[in-house]
């Protein structure tokens, strides 16, 4: 019998869901152990509270004095909470989050020791960052790199630890993580759409990006994990047949939650209301054993702090009840795999969100100004769309006819493309005084009503319109939220100013009205963004074929998908809004392109590991089985064991077949791997990796699980599917 296997089996059959206390307000615990405005102003002088403020709001520099006293209050705070030690946190390009502990300690003297903790030492620290993916900029450069404080982000208490946001840049000033480039693109959109926005509102000084995030994640028991090295090693299963019931019968979704589940998220939602991470839903999703958590909205910068947070929060927490989280995009073939929906919308510090319509026909046009220069931005930035959310394990999504496909899409719903239809038709230049009662009566006036029954919803929409906020639907479960909302609000802040520079032309030089100007500009926006609209079933093929005359990209590969980071539209974009130049671009693409090869290897590795020596062993183990059967059956029988005989005879030769097959296929793919390993640029190893070694997975996983069917279920050594999917 295969031990492993069943020893993991009875473990998780005896186990007991761990019963969360939780009977403290959500709103009593929310913040616990944030050093937010609250613990500010108790622990802080004015001045040094009134700097962090306007450091926070308005970007403004902290001095170094004030840096002090800043720190002091941290440490006093965070000391009052039984915390011992600080550091940096930061989200280096590795897409995890990192984190290098340091007492408060210091030595007086030889015998003597004192707490401390400096402004420097807030501020500025220099972690050794030789291990952390640059992608050659510190080889060019002085090979050293920084973190420094964002304030915008405040600091938390997890454990015995404070941490303290940072952003990772080498010293000649390159990013080398995912919070450098994103808060410069949270500054680009906030210039550019304040700018706009004061077209309606001379009030508005900032505007906002707001990120809600939906994480779907798999909880499988550790036990049943440990049973499956692919799992361990890859986050995902490599084979596995899969189960007779998997969720056909949709008696999943939404539905009652399993009580050892329950206590996990109990038990992590508990642990994000302490570090300020406002969760409020959770639910079952569509695969067995899916579930999904999310958090009320919040500013971008912060919103993605907390998200990688959670994702290794999740990974803490499940150890307690014998969990391990995957969060990978595809863990198990043949059900849903997971994403994570980044919900996006822009609000002004004068409470607005510009992309909510309003009560009057002047507050819709502000709406159908950042609507329509949104979806034009995503018509001419769309393969870089698809380019922010490519990775290996996303592959298995988008290449596949699951979840949003490949091809980049805008859906707005009926109502709103029948709106679009008529600001098509404005006049060009003046507009007669008819003409404009007609647009603020029928047209811009009416958009609130129709919105509130627009209740038509498109769950394979890449990139959906949702009543007051546009939906990313097409990002990765693992990945960080940083990524496509670097793109996204970058390449929404490029077109918000081309947009303010062609309507003030409109009005300076053709002396238009305002919202003239705004029509005009509108309506060219709209002729020219029609390819990008779809309100289909994205998962027809006919869409596939219907994008490609649109010239739609569909990269259903990651190096195919990243390609376009090096094209120069993209570094035009990313260097006019001041967000990434031409080194830090090439960087990212070579980590990039360099991580799918990784991941690829590693796959392959493992996949030739189990089939070798768990599979093709386990195979021969159960033929001889069968050898012994017919031989037995000859001694008995004589001449006449061939009838009696024949289905073990036809067995054996079916997994002779299969286990030749196998071998046959992985000594091709390991010559492959070889190959491509050889290969010295980046992007010739990653095309090789992903057209020349992945495709022998299928065909190896193929006869593995062939083999799974015929080999007597009490030898198999992996956890088998209907015990990871339907076990809890
Ligand atoms: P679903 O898409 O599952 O039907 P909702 O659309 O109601 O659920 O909300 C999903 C997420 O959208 C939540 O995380 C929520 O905080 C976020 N969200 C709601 N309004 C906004 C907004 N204006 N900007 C950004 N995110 C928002
Ligand atoms: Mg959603």
């Amino acid at each position: 019998m295969s031990t492993l296997r069943f020893d993991a089996l009875k473990k998780t059959m005896e186990r007991t869901p761990i019963t969360i206390v939780d009977n403290e307000k959500r709103s009593a615990l929310f913040g616990v152990n944030v050093f937010n405005e609250q613990a500010m102003r108790q622990y802080l002088t004015g001045d040094a509270f009134t700097s962090v403020q306007d450091a926070i709001v308005n970007g403004a520099k902290i001095k170094r004095g004030v840096a002090d006293q800043i720190a002091a209050a941290m440490k006093d705070w965070a000391m009052s909470k039984g915390v011992t030690h600080y550091t940096h946190w930061f989200q280096p390009l590795t897409g995890a989050t990192a984190e290098k502990h340091d007492a408060f300690f210091e030595l007086l003297n030889s015998n003597q020791g004192i707490e401390r903790f400096d402004g420097g030492q807030l501020v500025q620290q220099e972690p050794d960052a030789s291990s952390f993916p640059h992608g050659g900029i510190r080889n060019t450069f002085e090979a050293r790199g920084y973190t420094a404080w964002d304030p915008s982000s405040p600091s938390f208490i997890y454990g015995t630890t404070l941490c303290i946001p940072t952003v990772f840049v080498s010293y000649t000033g390159e990013a080398l993580d995912y919070k450098t480039p994103l808060l410069r693109a949270l500054n680009a959109v906030d210039e550019a759409a304040s700018d706009v926005a004061k077209y309606f509102d001379k009030n508005v000084r900032k505007v906002n990006a707001s990120l809600g995030w939906e994480q779907e994640y798999f909880l499988v028991d550790e036990a049943l994990v440990a049973a499956r090295p692919d799992l361990m090693m890859t986050g995902r299963t490599l084979l596995g047949h899969t189960s007779a019931k998997g969720q056909q019968l949709d008696d999943h979704y939404f539905g009652s939650i399993p009580t050892r589940a329950l206590e996990f998220m109990r038990d992590l939602e508990k642990e994000c209301m302490l570090l300020g991470i406002p969760v409020k839903t959770r639910h079952n999703e569509v695969a067995p054993n899916q579930f999904e958590l999310a958090p009320i909205y919040e500013e971008a910068n912060l919103a993605v702090d907390h998200n990688s947070l959670v994702m290794d929060l999740m990974g803490k927490v499940a150890q307690r009840h014998h969990f391990k989280v995957l969060l990978h995009e595809k863990p198990f073939k043949g059900v849903n795999g997971s994403g994570k929906h980044n919900n996006w919308s822009l609000t002004t510090d004068t409470g607005v969100n510009l992309l909510s319509p309003g009560k009057t026909p002047m507050s819709n046009l502000q709406f159908l100004t950042f609507f329509v220069n949104t979806i034009k931005a995503i018509q001419e930035y769309e393969e870089l769309m698809r380019s922010g959310i490519a990775s290996a394990s996303n592959d298995h999504r988008l290449g596949a006819n699951e979840a949003p496909p490949a091809i980049m899409s805008v859906f707005i719903g009926a109502q709103l493309s029948k709106v679009l239809k008529e600001l098509e038709g404005v006049t060009a230049g003046k507009l007669s005084p008819e003409e404009k009662t007609d647009l603020k009566l029928n047209v811009v006036g009416k958009i609130p009503e129709i919105l509130l029954d627009n209740t038509d919803r498109n769950r394979t929409s890449p990139f959906a319109f949702t009543g007051n906020k546009f939906e990313f639907r097409a990002v990765g479960s693992k990945s960080n939220c940083a990524k496509p909302m670097i793109i996204l609000n970058t390449i929404v802040a490029k077109q918000l100013k081309d947009f303010k520079v062609e309507v003030d032309k409109l009005v300076d030089k053709k002396s238009l009205k305002k919202d003239e100007a705004i029509f005009n500009v509108l309506r060219e926006y709209i002729k020219g963004s029609k390819r990008i609209l779809f309100d289909g079933n994205g998962y027809d093929e006919v869409w596939e074929k219907e994008a490609k005359k649109r010239k739609l990209s569909n990269n259903k590969t990651t190096p195919e998908a990243l390609k376009i980071q090096l094209d120069k539209s993209t570094i035009d974009v990313f260097e006019k809004m001041q967000v990434m130049n031409k080194v830090e671009l090439e960087a990212r693409y070579e980590i990039e392109v360099e991580e799918y090869s990784k991941r690829i290897q590693i796959e392959g590795r493992v996949l030739g590991d189990v089939a070798r020596n768990h599979i093709i062993p386990t195979a021969i183990k159960y033929q001889n089985l069968l050898i012994d059967n017919v031989k037995g059956l000859k001694d008995i029988y004589g001449t006449s064991f061939k009838k009696m005989a024949s289905e073990q005879m036809e067995l054996i030769e079916q997994i002779s077949t299969h286990i030749e097959k196998i071998n046959a296929s992985v000594t091709q793919m390991t010559e492959e791997r070889k190959k491509a390993n050889a290969l010295d640029d980046a992007t010739k190893k990653a095309d090789s990796y992903c057209n020349s070694v992945k495709p022998f997975f299928e065909e190896i996983r193929y006869h593995c699980d062939k083999l799974e069917l015929l080999v007597d279920d009490e030898l198999w050594p992996l956890a088998k599917y209907r015990e990871l999917l339907f076990t809890r």
